[in-house]
């Protein structure tokens, strides 16, 4: 019997300038993928509420609603949908990271198709149900922490945790390695897997944001614990 074809994936892209969103759904057709274009914030919004998507493109200044905007809804709706932001300068990069809208990644205009093909190909590489291997164990827990990877779910007590997929992976590999440290560059090579040189700040931005949703703060972390000149270290350190 042969496997049912899987169809290609569905991506929304919010881009209200017409060549660059011509050009966006040329090359990401090609991966191969179905590409639906929407030239404003509020009916992007709308489109990425009302239809699932298996990514999401979205330029940071839009009419209507800013990209930001559009990030922070879908985030705060408990939407997991990865998002690639395009900025239009490296200073909004910053204004971007500062806000820690919920982005899995980002790429400046102007940007390379090849590089946006395979910053795309590898969030959804990332969103996709992973296939682990039969041994493999599918879910770790700590204290009162657990994650799920085949159901990419996790949980701290009976809340559940809402996740960009980035952060779920970032979570998975400390949980598989309690107490060891890692250097932000081990980080971005074991967790981003491809080349973002030089990109500290992405890690420690990513890290911040996780350890705000597991209830941990800068000076008395339980979980996720700075390592001084190094990095960072999962661990259950109970609440003095
Ligand atoms: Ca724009």
């Amino acid at each position: 019997m042969r496997p049912m074809p899987t169809p290609p994936p569905h991506l929304l892209v919010i881009e209200d300038e017409q060549d660059i969103a011509a050009l966006l759904h040329l090359h990401l057709s090609d991966l191969p993928a179905t590409v639906k274009v929407i030239p404003d914030g509020r009916s992007g919004l709308a489109a990425a509420l009302g239809e699932p998507f298996d990514a999401i493109v979205l330029d940071l200044r839009l009419p209507g609603l800013s990209g930001l905007d559009i990030c922070r809804e879908l985030r705060a709706r408990g939407h997991r949908v990865p998002l690639l932001m395009l900025t239009a300068r490296a200073a909004e990069l910053d204004r971007v990271l500062g806000l820690e809208l919920g982005a899995d990644d980002y790429v400046t205009k102007p940007f390379s198709v090849l590089e946006l093909k395979a910053r795309v190909r590898a969030l959804l590489r990332r969103a996709a149900p992973p296939v682990a291997p039969i041994d493999a164990p599918s879910q770790l827990a700590c204290a009162e922490l657990n994650i799920d990877r085949a159901r990419r779910r996790a949980w701290l007590g009976t809340q559940e945790l809402v996740l960009t997929p980035r952060e779920f992976d970032l979570l998975w590999h400390f949980m598989g390695h309690p107490g060891r440290a890692f250097t932000r560059a081990e980080l971005l090579e074991q967790v981003w897997g491809y080349g973002h040189d030089g990109y500290d700040h992405t890690v420690n931005s990513h890290i911040n944001r996780l350890r705000a949703k597991l209830g941990d703060d800068r000076s008395e972390s339980r979980f996720i614990h700075t390592v001084w000149g190094i990095g960072y270290r999962f661990e259950w350190v109970e609440a003095p």
